[in-house]
């Protein structure tokens, strides 16, 4: 797939330096945003905006994906666990990043949601992801441990779950809420049994339900 919209949108974000890691942009224009929209923001689907989606929850937007996906250092063959599937669009721009050895369980605590993202990502024919329907904010222990974890709806904290269930060398990308600021996204390393924090500036998302 490749699309002007996409390109444009690439390009842009390229010659500003908002986005400067290869595979990631080669990833936002290998996976088709149209399908994972609802079909009334079909147009809309490379606007840089967070779009609504079902039941009050929003996709967010292009940018702040391919942010993410840089920040958290996917490499091929990665594990990566995602907090949040809803329409399934970061889980299989993530999936693209891992590659055909790489596995992608995101989780999704609303089933009706859980359902559409499944079914975004078959109509999409991305065939590494498992979509689990639960409340991920404590981890997924019967699939630990993962490379990476990312977070796509706001925890007030990252569970000590989350870290023990993550290898050595492991990273998750997570936006804190910070009140009437907004989200700090952080990037936690672990590494030699420590964990190195990082702050990545300020973003808007929604709240993790069930947050610790
Ligand atoms: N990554 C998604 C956007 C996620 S929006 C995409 O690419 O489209 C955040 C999602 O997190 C919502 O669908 C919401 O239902 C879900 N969510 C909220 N709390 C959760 C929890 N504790 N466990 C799993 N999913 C949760």
């Amino acid at each position: 797939m490749m699309n002007r919209e996409a390109e444009s949108l690439v390009r842009s974000w390229k010659s500003s330096g908002l986005i400067t890691d290869k595979r990631v942009l080669n990833a936002i224009l290998n996976v088709d945003r149209r399908i994972f929209v609802l079909p009334e923001y079909i147009n809309e689907a490379y606007e840089d905006v967070a779009l609504p989606f079902l039941r009050g929850q929003t996709i967010s937007q292009p940018y702040t994906v391919a942010f993410m996906s840089q920040a958290l250092r996917v490499f091929e063959g990665a594990k990566i666990f995602e907090v949040g599937a809803g329409s399934g669009y970061h889980a299989a721009v993530l999936s693209f990043l891992a590659g055909e050895k790489g596995r992608v369980f995101t989780i999704e605590i609303d089933p009706f949601i859980a359902r559409r993202a499944r079914d975004n990502l078959k109509r999409a024919g991305i065939k590494n992801v498992v979509v689990l329907e639960g409340d991920g904010s404590r981890g997924y222990k019967e699939e630990a441990p993962f490379d990476r974890v990312i977070f796509t709806a706001a925890p007030s904290t990252v569970a000590e779950e989350i870290i023990s269930q993550l290898n050595e060398e492991g990273i998750v990308v997570a936006p804190l809420r910070r009140g009437v600021l907004g989200e700090m996204m952080v990037r936690i390393i672990k590494r030699k049994k420590k964990l190195i924090k990082e702050n990545l500036g300020w973003f808007r998302f929604v709240p993790l339900r069930h947050s610790p």
